[in-house]
């Protein structure tokens, strides 16, 4: 899953940004309003930490734009400036949770997951068909065959957004952005590679799980009945 954190103290946005990294998220970060705002639009966030007090745009007009354009992602705000006045506000403008700076960092992670549902204690496998995907042991295997085999951090990801969406057609550009996003160092190459690791993993456990090539449309996970 892929979270944007928009603060512009340089220092805790990377203290946040390495902690979520920890937990499996993709991250990035913006370190003011303007480019906050025009990468919360971009909608391929499950998840924006959204400060308020920021550089060029705020981040109470940010969430306005956010939800005028309807967007459903998911907004914690931080703010150091703890008056009701500047919560009330928050919520009243679509914010999902908010939490008053200075935190304890697992008190934020702790919402973050509340907030995408995630409770790893309970909830720590993904599964469609007879493949399981395994959160604490970065694994993926098959429950008919009983094999499995270790899978590498983008494919991991790849393989968590394919199962969070199968029997969908998926575009190269949506599943690039989803798991690329803004890393400057990535080409589209690597997608297919990606693609190509990936299905070998699935054939070498024998999952009845495939990655389909849809022509000219994009990817879709299916599996055999
Ligand atoms: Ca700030």
């Amino acid at each position: 899953m892929r979270i944007l954190i928009v603060e512009d103290e340089q220092a805790l946005a990377l203290l946040i940004s390495d902690r979520l990294k920890k937990e499996r998220y993709t991250v990035d970060i913006s370190n003011d309003g303007e480019e906050g705002l025009y990468n919360a639009l971009s909608g391929i966030y499950d998840l924006i930490i959204l400060d308020i007090m920021l550089p060029r745009v705020d981040g109470i007009e940010i969430l306005k734009e956010l939800r005028k354009e309807d967007h459903d992602v998911k907004v914690i705000m931080l703010t150091a400036k703890a008056e009701l006045d500047d919560r009330l506000l928050g919520f009243a403008n679509g914010a999902n949770d908010y939490v008053p700076k200075p935190f304890h960092i697992d008190e934020l992670i702790a919402r973050v997951n509340a907030q995408l549902n995630i409770s790893r204690a309970v909830d720590e496998t993904l599964k469609y068909g007879d493949l399981v995907l395994n959160y604490p042991s970065s694994e993926i295997g098959s429950d008919i065959s009983g094999e499995s085999i270790g899978v590498n951090n983008k494919e991991f990801q790849l393989l968590e957004f394919l199962m969070k969406n199968p029997d969908r057609i998926l575009s190269r550009e949506i599943i690039y952005d989803r798991i690329w996003g803004m890393e400057s160092d990535a080409s589209s190459n690597n997608l297919e590679a990606y693609m190509s690791f990936v299905r070998k993993k699935l054939k070498l456990i024998g999952s009845n799980v495939s990655i389909k090539t849809v022509r000219n449309m994009g990817y879709k996970l299916v599996k055999e009945e």
